[in-house]
């Protein structure tokens, strides 16, 4: 049993195998050719993608046959350079911002690196032909020209089998069309001379878009974008092809190596996790190579996976590290420990600069030319947290530091994260996708993907994911017509249920003992009774009062603070006859509807009602509204102390604690408009 199976011993397949064959594990990769595909695809690389190849030993050994990729012209039809894209001789890894090669020349290198591990079968010639899962991993069935079948099992198996991936159609994992698709020509020569040629530039002519690039030292391409008359066999013949180049070269400048069509897309794998399936490379996502990175996202896609495969083959880490796989490395679209676990982990501290540590775990560096000094001073830090795959976890501004961060990194590698009392067991994809309906739910209606990915900070590919699996779950739906996503049936009956179930009173009962406590005032909470206001809680402050009024008795509507609001806020038609009630009573005085809707008026726009020595004497009273979230008013919180009134430093203090108490209760009940303070 093999501890990882690679299918595909392309780019991707080969850094893949070369990293877990690194890393200690049994990998068997198999690749459906006799031998190394030995034609150039990827014309261009990375400063990212050369950490990895130096990683896995082959950087020096290409140094010698690269070109360092200066700049990238994109001109019009007359040859005007429009947009002069100039790339760093230094990245911020050291090496060169970008380099132009020949695949081949990569790939050699590569394959020399990966069979120097003893641990890392390669088996050219083998097509893998049926995959399925087993317990404890997955059983792959290979076959050869000849027709001899051979049965492989693994605890993992990644395919890096291409653009037309077996493993992802096996794995019914749809490729999702993200709406690029050119056909174009792609001739590859080798130089017999150096020509004075441009490094890179693309002829943005709408009447022959074209391309061309430097393959390193010795060769060179040229791409055209195919006219819909033409056929390939047409356009490839070697008299079509020296007709298109020969402005810029003769057959006596070079000879052609290769001229082809391919078919540019833009395609993304729904998945690229499926069990102990992983997919990785253009097996996962295709890009139109215009921006060289598809290649390079690939080597990018081994990098990440390798360390965490690494991990959970290792079982220092929980197989749902894995997940975490897709999440960082979508291209439409970040890790605590105590120090010892970071060790046995096969982490370790490097010391840059300074005087060389007496400590035997730290690896000291001399800062030759001053980068890493550099580095440091432009993002303002002192010591960083770097992973496996060269992405800064964390930059830190002091070294006291790395401790703490150190440990939040361990919490997010192992499934179980670290469980204290301030920060409790949760489930990270869970937490993240009621990021998303939450976007849903304060759009307000239906919403764009673009609107959701924003108000829920993420990128849209990523809020997609969420999206579809809200939708299984009824939480979401997504109109066929405008493509708008809006709240779904099961989130209706959610928020049904949960209002059914909420007992406002109970609910408001915390929060009038938090105002009291906070104020020092006594506190009642009134409900629209048959009778009118009417008390439900009272909550004694700790200023004795002359009086306290019995829970269940009716206010007066117009005399007391919590009447007032509900005068302010409930219709007309249920507050007028309980005041003509309480005023032929004797209640209430007799009184001027001029009056009434002023008073109700100032209360609308303040929010709060204030009333003086109205209900009981010696006491003022303040009084704010509880909104539901039909924004009707449900219940009235007031305040009471004495000489209120007068004091306006005392008055404002305990105003805004009842706005606040009201607003928050009203945020509880679902209530969404802001109170006015
Ligand atoms: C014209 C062109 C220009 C490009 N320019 C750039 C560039 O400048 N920079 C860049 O970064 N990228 C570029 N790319 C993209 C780049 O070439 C690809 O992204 C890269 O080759 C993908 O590597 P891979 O290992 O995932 O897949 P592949 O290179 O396709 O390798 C897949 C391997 O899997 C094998 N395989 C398939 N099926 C099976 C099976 N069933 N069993 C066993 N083996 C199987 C195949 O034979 C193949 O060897 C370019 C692509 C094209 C076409």
């Amino acid at each position: 049993m093999y501890d990882a199976l690679v299918v595909g011993y392309g780019p991707v397949g080969m850094a893949l195998a070369g990293l877990l064959g690194q890393y200690g594990h049994r990998v068997a990769v198999c690749e459906r050719y006799p031998g190394l595909y030995n034609l150039p695809r990827a014309a261009t690389f990375d400063h990212e993608a050369m950490r990895t190849l130096q990683k896995l030993g082959c950087a020096t050994r290409l140094l010698a046959s690269v070109v360092p990729w200066t700049n990238y012209e994109w001109c019009n039809g007359a040859g005007e350079v429009l947009i002069n894209q100039v790339f760093s001789a230094r990245a911020a890894s050291g090496w060169a911002e970008n380099y132009a090669m020949y695949q081949p020349v990569l790939e050699d290198a590569l394959d020399a690196a990966v069979r120097l591990l003893p641990n890392v079968t390669i088996l050219p010639g083998w097509t893998a032909t049926a995959l399925r899962a087993q317990v404890g991993g997955v059983q792959l069935q290979i076959q050869n020209a000849k027709g001899w079948v051979r049965t492989l099992r693994a605890k993992y198996l990644i395919g890096c089998d291409g653009g037309n991936s077996f493993v992802r159609e096996n794995c019914a994992v749809p490729s999702l069309d993200c709406g690029f698709r050119e056909p174009w020509l792609v001739f590859d020569f080798r130089l017999k001379r150096p020509l004075d040629l441009p490094l890179a530039r693309q002829i943005c002519d709408p009447a022959q878009p074209a391309v061309t690039v430097s393959l390193g030292p010795e060769y060179r391409r040229w791409s055209f974008m195919m006219e819909p008359h033409e056929s390939v066999e047409q356009a490839t013949a070697p008299e079509n092809v020296w007709w298109r180049v020969f402005r810029w070269a003769t057959p006596e400048d070079m000879e052609l190596v290769r001229a082809v069509s391919y078919t540019f897309q833009s395609r993304i794998a729904e998945r690229w996790r499926v069990g102990n399936v992983l997919l990785a490379g253009d097996a996962a996502h295709q890009m139109p190579p215009f921006l060289g990175q598809g290649m390079c996202s690939g080597i990018r896609d081994a990098a990440n996976l390798a360390w965490k495969l690494d991990l959970v083959l290792k079982e220092l880490a929980g197989p749902a590290l894995l997940d975490t796989y897709m999440l960082e490395r979508d291209p439409s679209g970040g890790v605590q420990c105590e120090l010892g676990f970071w060790q046995s982990v096969g982490g370790h501290f490097i010391q840059v600069g300074g005087d060389r540590p007496a400590n035997a775990h730290t690896v000291w560096l001399r800062d030759r030319g001053g980068t890493y000094r550099t580095w440091f001073e432009q993002h303002s830090c002192r010591a960083v947290i770097v992973r496996p795959d060269f992405y800064v976890y964390a930059g830190l501004l002091d070294v006291s530091e790395v401790g703490q961060s150190l440990q939040r990194l361990w919490a997010a590698l192992s499934d179980e994260g670290t469980v204290t009392e301030s920060n409790p067991q949760g489930i990270q994809s869970i937490e993240i996708g009621m990021r998303v309906l939450a976007a849903v739910e304060k759009a307000g209606g239906p919403a764009s993907l673009t609107s959701i990915a924003a108000a829920a900070g993420m990128a849209p590919s990523k809020a997609h994911r969420y999206l579809v699996s809200l939708g299984r779950a009824g939480f979401v739906t997504q109109s066929g017509y405008s493509g708008l996503y809006d709240l779904g049936n099961a989130a209706r009956r959610l928020g049904v249920e949960a209002m059914r179930r909420m007992d406002e009173v109970n609910l408001a009962g915390d929060y009038l003992v938090r105002l009291r406590d906070k104020t020092g005032h006594t506190v009642n909470l009134t409900v629209w009774g048959d009778s009118g206001p009417t008390l439900v809680r009272w909550e004694h402050g700790s200023i004795p009062l002359p009086i306290a009024v019995r829970v269940g008795s009716s206010l007066p509507i117009l005399a007391s603070s919590a009447g007032r609001v509900f005068l302010a806020f409930l219709p007309i038609v249920v507050t007028q006859p309980v005041l003509q009630r309480q005023v032929n009573e004797g209640i209430a005085p007799p009184y001027v509807d001029e009056e009434v809707r002023r008073i109700a008026s100032d209360i609308r726009s303040s929010g709060l009602a204030v009333t003086s020595q109205a209900v009981i004497p010696g006491l003022d009273a303040l009084a704010a509204p509880v909104f539901d979230a039909q924004e009707r008013l449900v219940l009235v919180v007031a305040l009471l102390a004495p000489r209120l009134y007068a004091n306006a430093v005392a008055r404002r203090k305990a105003s805004t604690a009842l706005i606040e108490c009201v607003s928050a209760l009203s945020h509880e009940l679902g209530y969404t408009k802001q109170a006015a303070i």
